[in-house]
């Protein structure tokens, strides 16, 4: 008798350790919100001042530059899993989302629509002749 098993790749917080981070490329319906407390972890994180976080990392009040793609500065590109390379000091949204619900991006092939190429184009290692 096979055993009936309620399955979703989205619904686990492990699976993020084998995504590609949809959630960290900035869309239209989407932003992510940066606390005093974020800025305050990276500061240390990266040894100095919150000013200076503000200065080189954040747009406007309270969010991450982004790459022309839309990416976060903190994105690695050179990898496809595990990606955030501030993980230790990432911020609090970045750790609670999908605030153990399904995750959106996995559940929704719009949304994989617009990201996943830009994934696929940052992914692209040139080669010696370009
Ligand atoms: S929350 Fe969703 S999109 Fe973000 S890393 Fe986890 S599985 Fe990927
Ligand atoms: S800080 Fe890390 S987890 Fe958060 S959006 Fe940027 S790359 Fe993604």
């Amino acid at each position: 008798m096979s055993e009936e098993r309620e399955y979703s790749l989205a619904g686990n917080k492990t699976f993020c350790n084998f995504c590609p981070g949809y959630c960290c490329y900035r869309i239209e319906s989407a932003s992510l919100y940066i606390m005093a407390e974020d800025i305050n972890r990276m500061a240390r994180h990266f040894n100095i001042t919150d000013g200076e976080v503000r200065k080189r990392y954040i747009e406007g009040k309270n969010t991450f530059k982004t790459r022309e793609d839309g990416s976060c500065i903190f994105l690695a590109n050179d990898r496809m899993c595990k990606r955030c390379s501030i993980h230790e000091a990432r911020p609090t949204q970045c750790r609670n989302f999908p605030y153990d619900k399904p995750c959106p991006y996995l559940e929704n092939a719009s949304l994989l629509a617009v990201i996943q190429p830009r994934i696929e184009q940052s992914l692209i290692v040139p080669t010696q002749n370009d």
